[in-house]
């Protein structure tokens, strides 16, 4: 049977990341992909928004590979001319109870080594942004926007060019191991035919999938479950785009997502989203219209939004490790130390700062495998 070095399983930007960072010339690493292209599902599904790092709790794995992974793809899209922006972002306060939250904000981005934060007065924020109302703002200069279709493309042009390929229309139907001397044993279909090989190490970085391939392979540790939590997007329609800068209000506290903030696309487009709701199964359509309460949301930073201005754009699909109401989980990466298995490094509900944190989080996979402290050596 045909035995491999790396098997990468999915080719979003996580698994196109590994891949550049464990391709070298003459190892045999494959990303097998069920579709037909690199990047279809959640890495294509996103706000395109390199996230400065502010709100993750501090210590998590999300904080921290956030505010290294912003520092890595901003180099990493200079040195390789990858489109992206350093739009800056606001959050905006309009109430006295919301300037209050913002102080907190503000602590705690620093906390997280996001030490950039700069207070806006009215007046500033006025000055910065005409067309928002609110009476205080934060600004962030460091979050911006990104090319991710041509960043996922530079991502593999670099593995390939030291050996790695990229298998499309692959699914794979179940890994296992029986003795770790082998590695793993892959099974997998393309074109309806089913095969089977060996892959020493092998990178679950399955995004939504990841619970379901998992689920054969022993483990001292528990796989985490999986709930879906859709986000819409609608853009504004017409050629007024009044912003310069994302903007966000200042997050409900004890809700899931940011609340219906506007970001803008490499073309200077203003989408607004994504909400946040949980659902049973796989499932991107969007309705026709956007809710009135998104009108009412949106309204409250900036009153001057036309009616009937939304139109559907698109939806992405978070992998929850929590359910609606439950306390925020953190990426879950599994290598050797927690479930036993050398060679093995399982990705779960790798959601936003995903995109980010991609390279740092490459790194981190690299670290694990090596046997070093992940954190050590990347900081
Ligand atoms: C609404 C929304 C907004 C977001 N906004 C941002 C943002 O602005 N900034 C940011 O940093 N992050 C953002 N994120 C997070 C970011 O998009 C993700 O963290 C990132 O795209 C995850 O990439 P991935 O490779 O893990 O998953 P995916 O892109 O889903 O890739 C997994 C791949 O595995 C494949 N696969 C699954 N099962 C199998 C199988 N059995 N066999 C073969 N292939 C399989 C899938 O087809 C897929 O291509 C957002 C996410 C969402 C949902």
């Amino acid at each position: 049977m045909e035995k491999v070095d790396t098997v990468i399983i999915g080719a979003g930007v996580i698994g196109l990341a590994i891949a550049r960072q464990l391709a070298r010339p003459g190892k045999s690493v494959f990303v097998l992909e069920q579709h037909d292209r690199f990047g279809e599902e959640t890495s294509s599904r996103n706000s395109e928004v390199i996230h400065a790092g502010i709100y993750y709790p501090s210590g998590s794995l999300k904080a921290f590979l956030c505010v290294r992974g912003k520092a890595l793809l901003y180099n990493y899209c200079e040195q390789h001319r990858i489109p992206c922006r350093r739009t800056g972002k606001l959050i905006v306060a309009t109430t006295a109870a919301e300037t209050g939250q913002l102080k907190h904000i503000y602590s705690h981005a620093a906390a997280n080594g996001v030490r950039d934060l700069q207070w806006l007065s009215q007046e500033k924020l006025k000055e910065k942004e005409p067309a928002v109302t609110g009476i205080a703002a934060l600004f962030s200069p460091s979050t911006g926007i990104i090319d991710s279709h041509t960043y996922m493309q530079t991502l593999l042009m670099e593995a390939t060019q030291n050996d790695a390929e990229l298998v499309t229309g692959t699914r794979v139907l179940s890994m296992s191991c029986n003795n770790v001397q082998d590695g793993f044993l892959v099974t997998a279909v393309t074109n309806g035919e089913t095969y089977q090989f060996h892959s020493r190490t092998l990178i679950n970085a399955a995004g939504l999938g990841a619970q379901q391939i998992a689920t054969d392979l022993p483990g001292k540790t528990p796989i985490p479950p999986l709930y879906y939590c859709k986000g819409h997007y609608y853009s504004l329609q017409g050629s007024c785009q009044p912003f310069r800068h994302l903007v966000y209000p200042v997050p409900e506290q004890n809700t899931t997502g940011l609340g219906i903030h506007a970001t803008l696309d490499l073309a200077g487009n203003t989408r607004f989203g994504p909400d946040t709701a949980y659902i049973d199964t796989v499932d991107y359509r969007m309705s026709a219209e956007a809710p009135e309460s998104w009108y009412a949301a949106i309204r409250r930073y900036w009153p001057a939004l036309p009616d009937g201005a939304l139109q559907p754009d698109y939806s992405g699909i978070r992998p929850k490790l929590q359910q609606a109401g439950e306390a925020s989980q953190d990426f879950v990466i599994q290598g050797h130390e927690t479930h036993g298995l050398p060679g093995l490094i399982h990705l779960f509900g790798i959601e936003s700062p995903g995109l980010t944190a991609s390279l740092a989080l490459a790194g981190y996979v690299e670290s694990l495998l090596e046997g070093q402290d992940p954190r050590e050596h990347l900081q």
